[in-house]
């Protein structure tokens, strides 16, 4: 088998990958790419784990037209036709495109260029609005350009890394890697992590801290103003390359260390401490993501970061600068192709007309959008109310990902026409569509992507494609030239767009625009096959690429020099009160992806969280009556859902964390996204999804249990279900106020029309509420149901044991009966380490046992954290203090 290099799909690091692929078989083997300047061969336990989200099962594989199978021709025409009839109607704004930072570039360039060149509406946006608009606005503010200056090499030459809002130990999981490495290769690297949380992050952390939810701007401008009385701003930089400095000192008086300290719930001595190392130390790195970004003022927050490094000259060198850490794998490609909504192409917009007249050239349009579209929330917004009548959705599920989702679910049940383009058959939105369209998935596709440090990697098809599935750019251009733009859309393959799009970005461009890659414009398809990773601008002057911008001080507003901004630290839009007592927060957990519809698949993934949980300080717990691993019910102004307590001192009282992964599919009631409020950045329009006011009460259901099985359930007759998936099994998490007996006569059909003589067994104490049933088919098990009034249940890592056999034991059976694991069954606990499958109860027993003390001991003995890294912070913190 050759080897194939390719990108991940997941998060906006970007890490290279070596695959070995076999067509008959559908089996990839993965390994990290040693030469990508990326991740130098390093992959987290998602990227270890894409070979085995490639089955076809579950994959969308022809297209579906109002839940019957079709022909691409019929299905190409309906959407087309269907457009154009509503443009005719009612004009090009009742239609849109909601694109993703899944997409590949050539996919977004020609989805885009249909919608704003051609169409002629600006309604095209996408779900990196709700991840890194506001660095896109708060960097065109301050540098006239959506430019992220440095590179991820500046991570090792930095004296001084902060991570601010950002949990990068399991959100950029090979990015976190990097750090601990550099910092072990250099004792004097200081480390910061500022976060309300106490997150895995902290574990390379020399200081925490742990501030108030949404005082980021106070603390830095507190930090300005430091810089500023203590002499440690450069003065030359200021006045050579920069303007408003003066403006954007806040104005805060003497006393404002101790103020910012109280207002961002911090003692004045850490805060200090701080301020000292930043201060002292030239090669400052601050690296912010979503904890930044999805705020009501995130914008002003990306800008009070910014300032602190313009007023420190410390931007465009080797080891310094603000950076941005994007989430989606090409959130930074669907920026340079003008992905969101107030954007054109090739980092031009709508605010500036003589854009609009440049792009409509270079397309040769006369239909251009002359304004902006509505922002992902506010489209949603306009189709509840009718003004969107048809809308086409590319590679994401927006039912679960944006805030206040049961309005967005409702909206799209209303609106007349829904298009889902996706690989996955059965998503939350999927369910929602009139027509669905087999898109090829990330292992069949071909294309480009930009990671956050501005670094274009290739995608390459590792399988021939599944079913009747197809490139998203062709499907774009199928349709395009239907509604009547053929000459516009005549591409045949993804290196003629990638040629287009890099062509365009040199357009008119003189130095004027930082986007520019017309380096690559005149690329060969032998050229765009072989394309290796390169940093962007790639033009006359950088044919190499570039790894940093910005070292000659000169930037990209009309004056040259970069902006200060005043920033006005603001409360977020909604507080809690009475009613809504706590800030819910949400992000990701280590192991799973957006809405989990390719890694639910790979069972590796699923050991490490298997059940929506929310995280609650135990002074929280115990003033709203929540006992650990118990169920709680989360309410706020929009929604609700229901999800497993886990304790935590980490997190800052008055604050709750749920993580955002679960959709409908996994999870009757772990929808976090029903939850939060939908309010936005008045600049950026991102939604604030880490701070909705929230109550939280025990869930109290009449019984608990789960149900392994070798098939999914048809039915699942419980109030609260979490579906996971296992090597042999899936396993549901259940719980409800209906009656057992449903169960067995559940089982009892399901397994109706089983080959081969089914064996029951079957224990009920009805006065006790225990109810227990087995299946065994050929001296197999293959069901098994085990509900009590609490949780007094056997243990599943048992159970999942032996489901792995092929013959159950005399024992075994007993013990089934019984539901008490055999006296010699250890029970390893939530799996940590997914790599080598070892759960925290191991750990811990080697721990106490063996008197481990380093988490190189812990690995040494049981081989935990020794494969991609990425439990290391979980296992140190099961270490005694000391170590
Ligand atoms: S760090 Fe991100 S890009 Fe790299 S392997 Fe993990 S998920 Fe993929």
């Amino acid at each position: 088998m050759d080897t194939i290099k390719t990108t991940c799909p997941y998060c906006g690091v970007g890490c290279g990958i070596s695959a070995q692929a076999d067509a008959a078989t559908r089996q990839v083997k993965i390994s990290g790419d040693m030469s990508h300047p990326a991740n130098f061969g390093r992959l987290c336990a998602k990227g270890l784990a894409l070979g085995e989200t490639l089955e076809l099962q579950g994959r969308l594989l022809s297209p579906l037209c109002h839940g019957q199978q079709s022909t691409w021709e019929a299905a190409l025409n309906l959407v087309a036709d269907t457009f154009n009839q509503t443009i005719a109607e009612y004009g090009a704004d009742s239609v849109a495109i909601y694109g993703s930072g899944q997409l590949l570039t050539e996919d977004y360039y020609v989805a885009n260029k249909l919608m704003k060149g051609f169409i002629g509406s600006g309604n095209m946006d996408t779900n990196s609005r709700l991840c890194m608009s506001s660095s896109v606005a708060g960097h065109k503010r301050a540098f006239g350009s959506d430019t992220v200056p440095g590179c991820y090499e500046d991570f090792e030459l930095a004296g001084l890394v902060i991570l601010i809002g950002s949990n990068a130990a399991w959100c950029h999981p090979v990015i976190f890697q990097r750090l601990r490495a550099a910092k072990l290769a250099n004792s004097d690297l200081k480390i910061v992590v500022i976060d309300p949380r106490r997150t895995a992050s902290c574990d390379i952390a020399d200081l925490h801290l742990a501030i108030a939810s949404s005082s980021d701007a106070l603390l830095f401008n507190g930090l300005l103003q430091y810089l500023h009385d203590h002499d440690a701003v450069n003065s030359r930089y200021i006045q050579d390359h920069t303007e408003g400095y003066t403006q954007a000192l806040p104005d805060i008086g003497h006393d404002y260390l101790s103020q910012a300290a109280q207002l961002c719930g911090l003692p004045p001595q850490q805060l200090e401490t701080f301020y000292q190392w930043f201060a002292e130390t030239d090669n400052t790195m601050s690296l912010y993501s979503q904890g930044i970004n999805q705020s009501t003022s995130g914008t002003d927050k990306v800008n009070a970061i910014i300032n602190c490094h313009l007023a420190t000259g410390r931007i465009g060198r080797p080891g310094m600068g603000p950076f941005s850490l994007t989430g989606q794998p090409n959130a930074m490609g669907g920026r340079e192709v003008g992905g969101l909504s107030h954007q054109l192409a090739a980092h031009m917009d709508f605010s500036n007309p003589e854009d609009v007249g440049r792009v409509a050239r270079f397309w040769q349009t006369e239909n251009i959008a002359q304004k902006q579209g509505y922002p992902a929330v506010e489209l949603f917004d306009a189709m509840a109310e009718g003004k969107i009548k048809a809308v086409w959705i590319m590679g994401t599920n927006p039912v679960v990902s944006l805030p206040n989702a049961d309005k967005v679910k409702q909206a799209l049940q209303n609106c007349p026409f829904v298009v889902v383009s996706d690989c996955i058959a059965e998503t939350d939105t999927t369910a929602l569509a009139h027509v669905l369209l087999p898109a090829q998935g990330w292992s069949e596709k071909d294309g480009t992507v930009t990671n956050s440090e501005r670094r274009i990697s290739r995608q390459r098809p590792l399988l021939p494609p599944s079913g009747e599935a197809k490139p998203d750019w062709w499907i774009i251009c199928q349709v395009a030239r239907r509604m009547g733009f053929a000459q516009a859309f005549a591409y045949e393959n993804p290196g003629q767009i990638f040629q287009e799009h890099a062509a365009l970005s040199g357009f008119e461009n003189d130095g004027q625009r930082d986007f520019d890659i017309s380096g690559l414009a005149g690329l060969s398809p032998d050229g765009y096959a072989q394309l290796t990773p390169t940093q962007w601008p790639v033009n006359a002057r950088h044919p190499q690429g570039t790894a940093r911008l910005f070292a000659n001080g000169q930037f990209f507003t009309a004056s040259a020099k970069a902006q200060f901004v005043p920033v006005t630290p603001q409360t977020p839009a909604n507080l809690p009160d009475g009613a809504f007592p706590l800030v819910l927060n949400t992000g990701r957990t280590r192991d799973q992806w957006h809405t989990m519809t390719r890694t639910a698949i790979a069972p590796v993934l699923n050991r490490h969280k298997p059940e929506p949980y929310v995280e609650i300080h135990p002074d929280d717990a115990a003033r709203h009556h929540l006992q650990a691993n118990g169920l709680a019910t989360l309410t706020s102004h929009w929604g609700r859902m229901v999800a497993r307590v886990r304790i935590d001192a980490g997190q800052k009282p008055g604050n709750i964390f749920v993580p955002m992964h679960w959709s409908g599919q996994y999870a009757s009631q772990g929808r976090m996204g029903a939850l939060v409020n939908p309010c936005v950045d008045p600049v950026s329009k991102q939604p604030e999804s880490k701070h909705t006011p929230a109550d939280i009460c025990p869930y109290q259901p009449a019984w608990q249990g789960f149900v392994l099985t070798r098939q999914p359930l048809a039915k699942i007759p419980a109030d609260y279900w979490v579906k996971i998936k296992h090597q042999d099994y899936f396993q549901y998490e259940l719980a409800g106020n209906n009656l057992a007996e449903t169960w067995q006569t559940l089982a009892r059909s399901d397994f109706s029309g089983a080959s081969g003589s089914v064996q029951w067994l079957h224990y009920e104490d009805a006065a006790a509420g225990h109810f227990r049933a087995a299946a065994i088919v050929c001296g197999q098990l293959r069901y098994v149901v085990s509900l009590a009034p609490d949780q007094g249940l056997p243990p599943r890592h048992w159970l999942g044991h032996v489901f792995a056999q092929t013959k159950i034991t005399a024992a075994e059976r007993k013990a089934l009966l019984s539901g008490i694991a055999p006296p010699d069954t250890d029970d390893a606990g939530e799996v940590v380490c997914v790599c080598f499958n070892v759960g925290a109860n191991t750990i811990k027993a080697a721990i106490r046992g063996q008197g481990l003390k380093t988490p190189q001991e812990v690995g040494r003995c049981l081989q935990a954290g020794t494969g991609c890294g990425s439990c290391l912070p979980e296992i140190r913190a099961m270490l005694p203090l000391s170590s």
